[in-house]
């Protein structure tokens, strides 16, 4: 196959002038170039964050994906704080059982997969445990649902709590205010909706949060978000050897956006995933959620019956569309299409001819007891560490 269309949430089908700005000049990353280049990025990035009051913030850029920032995050902010991580799927997971290795004061609300938190479970819960941080994921890419930045915003001002949010899948898809959700810290990468390659990511921070951050013990020496702060700061540097390649294709792919502007961007990617919902609605398929709690990079999708999902990604591959398998609880249930990237109007129109011919085969050996997942009711579970606080599993 000499071209894959990456209907994935990440990697993307990048731009040609990304393609090309990977391999743009040998420099040395301890030269004024890469200063340039790095300080080029961070106004960037600020810009696709819509920053209103630009000086107020930094943003530091970590060679790694997206976990390398979360990793960040969760190591350098919490101290001997309390931690409180705020969970409905995958990610949510993952930013749980990352925080549980650099912080004993980790507590977890959860709730079910594919369902919004639930906010007055967590506003009783900050009444009976005092939390200095909250950590979030904004887009919960597991499932596709966008979670409210305005609420746990509101929730975290009324407590003081630090707001720590994984923005990896919603960056360059949804608009983020920082300023307006009281975020202190936000991550994302390169290779999600920003539509670069992968192995770059990065933390925004207010100036004075990161500031902070020097009183805490470093509890990794790579990933310490105060050396990256302290780094830009003082010399416009990494602090260590930065994947200076990706660096070019992570700046050109930020200028692509911004050409177009950020709102357009955001427009553009939700059209498509219109486009891509009502062509698989034709085609009789459900999705996981309702279309106003979706994000507008990815649609989760229930396998029919007669298919399985390994088959139905072995016969697009065939015609080389990639889209991803269900993850978690999910996983053989449903499948995931993404829609940013490089993806035309006829490339989406072509995964949707295929994909027909595809379901309307029905030659497979599909075992059908494959069971819906809906109405499945879960906790809120609370943890703090190995002990279970509550348990309401109501199923
Ligand atoms: C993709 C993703 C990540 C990071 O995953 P990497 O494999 O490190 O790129 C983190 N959080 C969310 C919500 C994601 O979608």
């Amino acid at each position: 196959m000499d071209k894959y269309l990456l209907f994935t949430p990440g990697p993307v089908n990048v731009a040609e002038n990304v393609r090309s700005a990977i391999g743009k000049k040998d420099i040395c990353h301890r030269e004024v170039e890469f200063e340039k280049l790095l300080l080029s990025i961070e106004g960037k990035v600020l810009s696709l964050f819509e920053i209103r009051q630009k000086s107020r913030y930094r943003a530091v850029v970590v060679s790694g994906s997206g976990t390398a920032a979360n990793e960040a995050m969760l190591s350098s902010v919490v101290g001997d704080k309390n931690i409180l991580v705020l969970s409905n799927g995958e990610f949510g997971e993952r930013l749980h059982a990352t925080s549980k290795i650099h912080n004993s004061n980790t507590f977890l609300l959860e709730f079910p997969w594919g369902e919004s938190m639930d906010m007055e479970a967590i506003d009783t819960f900050l009444q009976q445990q005092p939390i200095d941080v909250i950590a979030m994921a904004h887009h919960e890419t597991s499932s596709g649902i966008l979670n409210s930045l305005a609420d746990v915003g509101a929730l975290s001002k009324a407590n003081g709590a630090v707001l720590v949010v994984d923005c990896v899948s919603s960056a360059g898809a949804e608009t983020i205010d920082m300023e307006k959700n009281n975020i202190a810290f936000c991550s994302s990468s390169s290779s999600k909706a920003i539509g670069s390659y992968a192995g770059l990511s990065f933390v925004i921070g207010k100036r004075t949060e990161f500031e902070k951050l020097k009183s805490n013990p470093a509890k990794s020496a790579y990933l310490n978000l105060h050396k990256f702060y302290d780094s830009i700061n003082r010399h416009s540097q990494t602090p260590n050897t930065p994947a200076v390649p990706l660096f070019y294709a992570l700046e050109q792919a930020l200028e692509n956006i911004l050409d177009e502007g950020v709102s357009y961007r955001h427009a553009k990617i939700r059209r498509k995933a219109e486009l891509l919902r009502q062509g698989m609605s034709k085609l009789g398929l459900e999705f996981l959620l309702e279309s106003q709690v979706m994000c507008s990079m990815l649609t989760t999708v229930f396998v029919p019956p007669h298919i399985t999902v390994a088959s139905l990604r072995q016969k697009l591959r065939e015609h080389g569309i990639i889209i991803y398998e269900g993850k978690g609880r999910f996983s053989g249930k449903a499948f995931q299409v993404g829609n940013i990237g490089e993806l035309t109007d006829i490339d989406i129109q072509f995964f949707l001819t295929i994909l027909q011919d595809i379901l309307s085969q029905k030659t497979s050996t599909a075992p059908s007891n494959v069971t819906p997942i809906f109405g499945r009711t879960l906790c809120p579970v609370v943890h703090n560490d190995n002990e279970v606080l509550v348990t309401e599993d109501s199923r």
